[in-house]
């Protein structure tokens, strides 16, 4: 079992698309960054990456490199989930926490949570998804996440075990009892003769 950890914040700008763990919604303002800003996605993709001790999203997709410049965080997550299958594990479960004072998450936090579940190949009810406002924290112009996630390792279908004759090929199986009867003495074979 591995344990993963990621946090994420954007800042809110107005007249760009919000989007929030791989969902569409409908506020004022989106999130600025180099990618389509998905909070929520990002800190998703660090605590995969963090679980299996292998870097951050930054190592996959470096900011400089103009490639990402409005990227699908999407995207993030499915490369993270493939360096997961990869060192052999699977999701468990997901937890998350939404920190932003607006919009509220409440009413769409069941479409986070089925494409997220989506995304990471898990049951909707392996992933929790809540919402606080910043109380005191004056940061009612950012979107911030926090995401644990927790990795089984996955049960690869062993090849059964063969017996020892199952393991012999037949030809070889063939000459093998072709060599015994050789050795067998010829009055014992059926028809055989005595040799002295
Ligand atoms: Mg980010």
């Amino acid at each position: 079992m591995r344990i993963g950890y990621g946090w994420d914040s954007h800042e809110f700008r107005a007249g760009i698309p919000l989007e929030i763990g791989g969902v569409h919604l409908p506020h004022n303002k989106g999130l600025a960054g180099h990618s389509d800003g998905d909070v929520l996605l990002h800190a998703l993709t660090d605590a995969l990456l963090g679980a299996i001790a292998a870097g951050d999203i930054g190592t996959y997709f470096p900011p400089s490199d103009p490639k990402w410049k409005g990227a699908d965080s999407v995207s993030f997550v499915e490369e993270a989930m493939r360096q997961v299958r990869q060192a052999g594990y699977a999701v468990c479960n997901v937890d998350s926490t939404l920190i932003l004072a607006v919009p509220k998450i409440g009413p769409h936090a069941g479409k986070i949570q089925e494409r997220v579940a989506e995304l990471l190949k898990v049951a909707p009810g392996a992933v929790g998804v809540k919402a606080k406002t910043p109380e005191g924290m004056g940061t009612d112009n950012a979107a911030i996440a926090h995401v644990v996630v927790l990795l089984v390792k996955e049960e690869r279908e062993r090849p059964r075990q063969r017996s020892a004759v199952e393991a012999v090929p037949q030809p070889e199986m063939d000459r093998v009892v072709n060599d015994l009867m050789k050795e067998v003495p010829q009055e014992s074979k059926p028809g055989g003769r005595t040799r002295r």
